[in-house]
């Protein structure tokens, strides 16, 4: 949902990136390259991988497996 996680702040507060990445998700656009997304809400399929293995090395995590805890990934 565009717009929640910046209730209250006003359009000018925001900075470029902000702005941009916002209106890539009301148009269900990849926030970083632009391109349509697929699979996921915010990505294109090749920057959700990408991102996912940024958290998975922030968190200390070893990639999903069968049997494991959480929703299997869509890719
Ligand atoms: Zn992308």
């Amino acid at each position: 949902m565009p717009g929640s996680r910046t209730a209250g702040k006003s359009a000018a507060k925001l900075t470029r990136q902000r702005r941009w990445q916002l209106k890539m998700a009301s148009l269900r656009r990849c926030q970083i390259c632009g391109k349509p997304t697929n699979h996921y809400k915010t990505y294109c399929d090749e920057h959700a991988m990408w991102k996912r293995k940024l958290r998975r090395r922030a968190s200390n995590s070893k990639p999903w497996k069968p049997g494991a805890k959480g929703r299997p990934p869509l890719l």
